[in-house]
């Protein structure tokens, strides 16, 4: 824990995965870069991920390239796949149970949009093939397959990718203003600022929380049940996906918005139907960072914060995303070129019809009359049974039963009264 002022080059807040990552390549570049992280690193969300290392990020290049053109779409696919082959070769030194898989997107009614997705990868210099005969349990009409992609084990991976950076846990950023960042019980002061907390909790700069959701999702382990030789995900964001850990068939689906009611149980349903003689071992849930065009931000923070940058909205995909992320605000940081960088512009158009939903969400939630309500904004948080938790339904905020904040944006407690951060 920080206990005194300290000065940086850069500040990197959030020790999850895209902050240790961010954290490094800025190290090696000769900057003093410090990690503030408000728990234990890796206490976020990155540690239930599963970790696919995919450049596959659901139908996202013909999506992009339907909204912004094929140069946008070709950006994000070169961010990722570089970011996907910076993985392979540390991983070639560290033990993290890399694997190469294949990856599927399927489709259980229509495979026009995978053909679709297929071509524009081809188009914009990918590899990618339609496929007809995949070995799901279910009715499927195909997939699209990339090859070579890979799972491994983030925890493993960032053990060792973490030594030897400067890291202060338990150091919460309570508040942020132009280079001096704020803790409990002192300041940094940084010529740069990385915002890699997740949901960026700065609300004065960048609109942030109306540019953004967050989703739950749900992940049930199976024993004894099949093995898929690949990585498999549904196209449609209510489908599910699948890959294996050991002897365990990983799950996930049931995606809902947060605050809103739990969808886990399709997740046993699918379960029980499907695989009426496996044990369920293990049920988690994922929290994402949905942006309303699939694209994360990456970049300035703001046009009013020329030192502050930020890495966010993963929408699912935080594997290649965090690693792109981590050479963009590097080249950036450093002052070069990065020629996939403007894909991710967190400044891009707001002028969205999902900006136009989360705001009336918010306006209704902040005039609905609740037992408790979440310090970001004041939104009226509803209760969660499955998991135990109170959940802000307009940005995602999460806390205990008790009141302990479990995710952000909120940044303290439910009563504010001892900040943890
Ligand atoms: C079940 C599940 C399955 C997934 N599967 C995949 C997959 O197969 N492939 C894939 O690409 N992605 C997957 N993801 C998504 C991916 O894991 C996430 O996108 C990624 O881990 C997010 O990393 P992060 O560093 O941005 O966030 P986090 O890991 O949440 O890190 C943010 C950190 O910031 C800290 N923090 C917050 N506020 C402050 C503050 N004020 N001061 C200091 N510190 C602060 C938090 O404590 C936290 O440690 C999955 C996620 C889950 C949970």
């Amino acid at each position: 824990m920080l206990k005194s002022d300290i000065s940086a080059d850069v500040l990197v807040i959030g020790g999850g995965i895209s902050g240790i990552l961010a954290a490094r390549l800025l190290t090696d570049s000769g900057l003093k870069c410090v990690i503030a992280e408000s728990g234990r690193i890796c206490s976020g969300v990155t540690r239930n991920t599963t970790a696919k290392i995919t450049v596959q990020h659901g139908l996202i290049c013909s999506q992009i390239a339907e909204k912004y053109g094929d140069d946008y779409a070709r950006m994000y696919l070169n961010a990722n796949r570089l970011a996907a082959e910076h993985f392979e070769k540390l991983a070639e030194k560290i033990d993290c149970e890399y694997e190469k898989k294949d990856s599927y997107i399927y489709s259980t009614n229509d495979e026009k949009p995978l053909y679709r997705e297929a071509d524009v990868i081809s188009r914009i210099g990918g590899e990618a093939e339609f496929v007809g005969n995949i070995p799901l349990p279910f009715y499927n009409v195909g997939a699209v397959c990339m090859k070579n992609q890979a799972q491994f084990e983030p925890m493993m991976f960032l053990n060792e990718i973490s030594k030897g950076l400067e890291i202060y846990e338990n150091t919460g950023i309570i508040e942020v203003e132009k280079n001096t960042a704020r803790t409990v019980d002192g300041k940094i002061k940084a010529k740069k600022i990385v915002f890699a907390a997740h949901f960026p909790f700065i609300n004065r700069h960048g609109s942030y929380f109306l540019k953004m959701y967050q989703s739950r999702s749900y992940v049930l382990a199976l024993e004894n049940a099949n093995s898929f030789d690949g990585i498999f995900m549904d196209e449609n964001k209510n489908g599910f996906s699948f890959r294996n850990y050991k002897n365990l068939l990983l799950i996930g689906g049931g995606a809902h918005k947060t605050g809103s009611p739990t969808r886990a149980d399709a997740l046993k349903d699918f379960a029980e139907k499907f695989y009426p003689e496996a044990k369920k071992v293990r049920l988690w849930a994922a929290q994402d960072c949905i942006t309303p065009d699939g694209i994360p931000y990456i970049g300035n923070y703001s046009a009013n914060t020329p030192d502050w940058y930020v890495i966010t909205g993963f929408n699912k995909w935080g594997m290649t995303n965090s690693m792109a992320a981590a050479e963009i605000i590097r080249d950036k940081i450093l002052g070069k070129e990065n020629e996939n960088a403007d894909v991710f512009d967190p400044s891009r158009s707001i002028f969205q019809k999902q900006i136009l939903i989360n705001g009336i969400n918010a306006v209704k939630n902040l005039v609905t009359p609740a037992v408790k309500r979440c310090p970001h904004m004041g939104c009226a948080l509803k209760k969660n049974e499955l998991e135990n938790t109170w959940e802000c339904p307009c940005h995602g905020s999460r806390f205990s039963e008790n009141g302990e904040l479990l995710d952000n944006p909120a940044n303290c407690n439910l009563e504010c009264k001892n900040k943890r951060r």
